[in-house]
Formats: C-alpha cells, sequence, structure tokens
C-alpha cells in the first residue's frame, strides 16, 4: 500500500512537472545543436583541430578550398578526415570574394565576385563539389559563402546552387530554433579572438533556446588573421564533451539534413 500511494505520489509529480519547451528535443533527441566549422583549407585543421576532435570522437565541417596547398597537397589526409565521419564542405575552388564592399581592399581582381557572372560562380562551385566527391565519394555536403558573399555581378547565385547542396552556412551572427533555418543561409557565430568563456556562454543561450548553434572558425593557434588561441578551442571542446547530453553535436550537413525533413513536416 506505502509502495503503491509512493508510486501514486510519484506518477502525480512527474506529471506536474514544468515542461521545458523542447525539452524531449527539437535536435536528434537533444535540445539544441551545436555544430563546429573551420574554413579556407588551413595545415592546421588537418595537425591540431583534427586530432583533438577525433580524440573527443567529435565531428566537425570543414569547408575547404580546393586551391590552397592544405588541400591540394594534402587529400590523402581529408579523405581519412571523411572516412573519419567528418563533413569536407564546399568553399569554392578560389575564395572568390565581392571587393566592392568595404575593407576588400585585398580581393584579388583575378577572383572578384563583382566581375564574376553568375554562371562562372556556379560552375566553379559545381567543379568543386565533384572534386570533394572524388577524395570523399559522397553526393551529399554543405557550402559555405566565402566571405558571406551571395552575389555574383551583383546577382544572387543562392537559387542556383540550392539543386547541388543540402544546405548552406552564411554568416549572420545568431542562431536558429527549428522551424526558423533558412537552409540556404545557415546563421553562424562568427569566431574571432573569443574566450572559451564566450563561446560556451552562447552554447548555453542555445541550449535555453532550444536553437541551432554553428561556430565559425578560420585560424585556431595560427595560420589565419581571424584567429583563436588553440587553449580556448581546447575548452570549448571540453565544454561540449561534457555537455553531450544537451548538445547533439554534429556536421552542417546532418543538422541541416535533419533541419530540412522537420521543417517540411
Ligand atoms: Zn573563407
Amino acid at each position: 500500500m506505502i509502495f503503491l500511494r509512493s508510486g501514486l505520489y510519484l506518477l502525480l509529480a512527474t506529471l506536474c512537472l514544468p515542461v521545458f519547451a523542447g525539452e524531449n528535443g527539437d535536435w536528434n533527441g537533444k535540445r539544441a545543436a551545436v555544430v563546429l566549422t573551420y574554413d579556407d583549407s588551413l595545415n592546421i585543421h588537418l595537425d591540431k583541430v583534427l586530432p583533438a576532435l577525433d580524440q573527443r570522437e567529435m565531428k566537425g565541417t570543414f569547408y575547404l578550398t580546393v586551391n590552397p596547398t592544405a588541400f591540394s597537397s594534402r587529400m590523402l589526409e581529408w579523405r581519412e578526415a571523411a572516412k573519419n565521419g567528418h563533413e569536407l564542405g564546399n568553399h569554392t575552388l578560389f575564395h572568390p570574394c565581392d571587393g566592392k564592399k568595404p575593407n576588400r581592399e585585398w580581393v584579388s581582381p583575378d577572383y572578384d565576385l563583382s566581375t564574376y557572372s553568375v554562371k562562372r560562380m556556379v560552375e566553379e562551385i559545381t567543379l568543386t563539389n565533384r572534386i570533394l566527391e572524388s577524395v570523399d565519394g559522397l553526393e551529399e555536403r554543405t557550402y559555405a559563402y566565402t566571405c558571406g558573399d551571395t552575389e555574383a555581378g551583383q546577382a544572387s547565385f543562392i537559387k542556383h546552387i540550392e539543386p547541388l547542396f543540402v544546405g548552406a552556412r552564411g554568416v549572420a551572427n545568431s542562431m536558429s530554433k527549428m522551424g526558423e533555418v533558412n537552409l540556404y543561409n545557415i546563421n553562424a557565430f562568427f569566431i574571432f579572438n573569443h574566450t572559451a568563456a564566450q563561446m560556451i556562454a552562447e552554447a548555453e543561450r542555445a541550449y535555453q533556446e532550444g536553437a541551432l548553434l554553428v561556430y565559425l572558425f578560420h585560424g585556431v593557434g595560427g595560420e589565419h588573421n581571424l584567429n583563436i588561441a588553440e587553449k580556448e578551442h581546447t575548452a570549448l571542446l571540453d565544454y561540449l564533451k561534457k555537455n553531450e547530453d544537451k548538445y547533439w553535436i554534429t556536421t552542417m550537413v546532418e543538422a541541416a539534413r535533419y533541419a530540412k525533413k522537420k521543417q517540411e513536416n
């Protein structure tokens, strides 16, 4: 009888517990999703980041530009990364950006998106897909807009690349709840000299909001002007690993595929 009564109380207590919106998880059973993305084909991604992720059995998305030697001379290592479950994302052949935008003096006239045609951009992106497919054998991946640019010669190419990708990452510094993910311009949290505490605060906000949080890294301990200290990156990975029950830590292609399916329903 005592057992029965306490069981009943337990049942009532459980039924009366406040339900945190999305507690049962919009994101593959977890409240929030976290995607770690690394841009621009850097040696340091192969030398430091991939071992750090593999050690923790975490997956990342590497947005590869094909032209740099850190891609072209290390393809077998990228193939190995893909075999280990990391995504090889498309970040174009030559990393063209719109040279007419402010602070873009560094853009080479040869690879200035303001003088590209949409056709040329789409052809270069398509060829990059073929090259990446020859490395990882996969037909599905995501794209990352170079410099966040979505236009070639002042015309948007977003619609033209939609059939080529599951999704595309943009640079709008925000996170997205399920139902609000703009699949062909997915928000991302741009990392530049951040501390682990700042990055963890964003992850905790994503958890509160039940959102998808995408981190956008370039240099990790060097090799790029947009850099973050290696120890801060390591501390973020440790935090995420320790809180795996809270976050679905996955690749951009997996998160986009999942959001696409859920948002269609
Ligand atoms: Zn880039």
